[in-house]
């Protein structure tokens, strides 16, 4: 089997809260979405996508996907795209580093492998758990009783973890996570995410202000490796990583330095499916927990995100991104149905999408 061709499609994804709000006075409305279809010599068809979260959050952003998938596209033609490790290979000796660039035609290579087979890709990546994965919400910053409103709409959709962002004033941090959590109830976790927006001082300062006993983890609370194990010295919070985790090395080096509980395993910072199942058995391995998600998306890279989460064990997954209800356009159909904030992988082959065409238009960009 060979890659025959490779298209490109662009879709504009605004968010559905109206504008999304982080640490540093960072402002999102819309994210631009990069879709890839593989088409094999055997007629196979495979999907992948790539969101970044604007070109703010990390080293990432839609222009540099587009440029990125130019560079690549035209070295994998006549590659077997089952041959997961040989096509990344190939996608890094045309091109160093930008995996967000390599995420959409690495997750479409996996769809192809798995209609090919007739298997899901859950199945291709190790074998289906049987737990049902918890959904997280994407609380943005604002103020403390407003993101306490937010938690209890995501709360009575069913939402059982939720991912509150924080990243300004120690004192207004401190009670935007007490409002946060003020009505936890029993089995909700809790990620307080400053995005790398706070210092070592303001971090400890907020913490010293928080009341006794909230359960809750602490990401990404300052942007640099080193400020995070400074503070992660002073504090009993469990820390995890999220924009500083994007690559073998940087879990690597996390597990070697104990810098963290566990990370964010997003399926395009991270290089796609291929590399995240290596930083999946790394952290195995390792002890770490993870949470499964996606800088941002829609329909496909939400199913990317279930068929990885539904390989990793119980105990050491946390949650996996509805990112599909942050977007405000669909892409795509699929049996993907949530219940009671819990969501399971199809057992259809590949990722088992069906993408909307009339969403998707012509291709921006071909590679035949
Ligand atoms: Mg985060």
């Amino acid at each position: 089997m060979r890659i025959a061709r490779i298209d490109v499609f662009q879709v504009d994804l605004p968010y559905s809260g109206g504008v999304y709000l982080l640490s540093g006075g960072r402002e999102y409305r819309s994210f631009d979405a990069t879709m890839v279809r593989i088409t094999t010599d055997t007629g196979i068809e495979g999907w992948g996508e790539s969101t970044p979260f604007g070109s703010t959050y990390i080293a990432s952003h839609a222009l540099g996907v587009r440029a990125g998938i130019a560079e690549i596209a035209p070295q994998l033609l006549g590659m077997d795209p089952r041959h997961v490790d040989r096509i990344n290979e190939a996608m890094d000796t045309a091109l160093l580093g930008h995996l967000h660039a390599k995420t959409a035609i690495d997750v479409a290579c996996w769809d192809v492998f798995g209609k090919a087979t007739g298997m899901p890709v859950c199945d291709l990546l190790g074998g289906r758990t049987n737990v049902r994965m918890p959904i997280i919400s994407s609380i943005y910053m604002g103020e403390p009783s407003e993101m306490r409103r937010r938690v209890a709409e995501h709360r009575a959709q069913g939402y059982l973890c939720h991912s509150v962002k924080i990243g300004g004033d120690p004192s207004e941090d401190a009670a935007r996570i007490a409002e946060s959590l003020a009505d936890k109830r029993p089995g909700e976790f809790f990620l307080v995410d400053a995005n790398g927006g706070m210092t070592v001082e303001s971090a400890l300062r907020m913490l010293r202000l928080l009341p006794p006993g909230l359960d809750f983890v602490l990401e990404a609370p300052c942007a640099t490796w080193r400020e995070i194990v400074s503070l992660r010295r002073r504090t009993n919070v469990p820390i995890i990583f999220d924009e500083l985790a994007t690559d073998d090395d940087s879990i690597a080096k996390l597990i070697a330095d104990d810098a963290a509980e566990g990370f964010g395993l997003k399926i395009s910072k991270n290089g796609g499916l291929t590399r995240g199942r290596r930083q999946r058995d790394m952290a195995l391995a390792a002890g770490l927990t993870m949470s499964v998600q996606e800088t941002t998306g829609s329909d496909i890279a939400f199913a990317a995100i279930v068929h990885m989460g539904q390989t990793v064990p119980e105990k050491y997954l946390r949650s996996v991104l509805e990112c599909r209800d942050m977007v405000a356009v669909q892409t795509a159909d699929g049996d993907f149905p949530v219940v009671d904030g819990r969501v399971t992988a199809p057992t259809t082959p590949g990722l088992g999408i069906t993408p909307r065409m009339d969403v998707l238009g012509e291709p921006v960009a071909s590679y035949f």
